[in-house]
């Protein structure tokens, strides 16, 4: 089973991945997370992703095609595939659909979490996350025990810098701009299947797992 997963900042997508990944067995591919990834190595890539980042914007097509095309062509694992933020522009979608010819592994599901505006602001502008394991805490939402302390490896909590508020608006426009179209593209293909990303981790999880459950047709706990 294929899948790409979709949505604003803020909507939900690296939570519902986790679980995805941790309950089908798939292999989890994020564009945010390779980009996070070359910049803690010190990459020129990694500089030149920093650099549009940081402020919110789109890295360019051209190099994020290169470095998830690289990670996908490199995977050789049967259960299948979760594209997280990836493709995220009509031209990054064109350019996945050679890809999933050369791998023959067609999108079984788009997977789009849809969340309003304020509701974003609140989960983004709030969000902390833990250095070591990678868990998300929400200062307003979902605070850990000890404020600013992650609760399983007790390391101090950071925010990203795009998770800023300024950071954040361009974000959201960069969204507007140039995800929207790439959704299109996929509908048109019919396998949208649009979430309602506002409500709790649980019922968004119930939904997306009795969704995959029914693609997938093997039942899980
Ligand atoms: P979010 O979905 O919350 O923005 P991600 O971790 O998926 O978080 O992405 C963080 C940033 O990495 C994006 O704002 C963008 O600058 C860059 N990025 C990630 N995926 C892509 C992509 N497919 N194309 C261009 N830039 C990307």
């Amino acid at each position: 089973m294929n899948i790409l997963i979709t949505g604003a900042p803020g909507s939900g997508k690296g939570t519902m991945s986790r679980r995805i990944m941790d309950t089908f067995g798939i292999t989890h591919i994020s564009s945010g997370d390779l980009f996070r990834q070359y910049i803690k190595e010190d990459t020129e890539i990694g500089a030149l992703a920093r650099h549009y980042i940081d402020q919110g914007l789109l890295v360019p097509d051209d190099v994020t095609i290169e470095i998830v095309k690289e990670r996908i062509l490199c995977f050789n694992e049967d259960q299948g595939i979760l594209l997280d933020g990836f493709p995220r522009t009509s031209i990054q979608a064109h350019a996945f659909y050679e890809i999933e010819k050369k791998i023959n592994r067609p999108i079984d599901v788009v997977i789009n979490l849809v969340v309003d505006k304020e509701l974003l602001i609140r989960r983004i502008t709030g969000r902390r996350m833990c250095p070591e394991c990678s868990t998300i805490y929400n200062i307003y939402l979902n605070p850990p025990r000890v404020p600013g302390v992650c609760d399983n490896e007790g390391r101090t909590l950071f925010q990203r810098p795009d998770d800023t508020l300024d950071a954040l608006s361009v974000r959201l426009n960069q969204y507007d701009i140039h995800t929207e179209p790439m959704l299109e593209y996929y509908r048109k293909r019919g396998i949208v299947k649009d979430i309602d990303g506002s409500l709790g981790v649980e019922p968004v999880w119930k939904e997306i797992k009795e969704l995959l459950e029914k693609i997938d047709g093997n039942p899980r706990d």
